[in-house]
């Protein structure tokens, strides 16, 4: 079976496709359920507040929305681009990501 998300928290990624095409950041949330990933500083939204109590005179806030998992690819830090990735099992029987560009170990699968 495939993942829906091939990316996890943490990772570093590039969009692929859409108007924010080539915009990178750091994978803040993920979401399984349905596919999709929220990126930091990718796909922000302005959302104007009203007035409320607290901020009497509304503003703008931004605020990251998520976007499907495959508008988004990793980030290797070795060839600097976005990649596909594999895995690989090694010797000692630890499962690592590998970049299928240059073959280097992003990290701990
Ligand atoms: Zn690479």
């Amino acid at each position: 079976m495939r993942l829906p998300v091939h990316v996890r928290r943490g990772d570093t990624v590039e969009v692929i496709t859409g108007k924010h095409r080539g915009k990178r950041g750091k994978v803040l949330r993920v979401s399984p359920k349905d596919g999709r990933i929220i990126v930091e500083g990718v796909m922000v939204a302005k959302r104007h507040m009203k007035p409320t109590q607290k901020m009497p005179s509304g503003g703008i806030v931004e605020k990251e929305m998520a976007f499907p998992a495959g508008k988004a690819m990793l980030v290797c830090t070795r060839c600097g681009r976005a990649v596909r990735f594999g895995h690989r099992l090694l010797e000692d029987g630890t499962k690592v990501r590998i970049c299928r560009h240059c073959g280097e170990i992003i990290d701990k699968a």
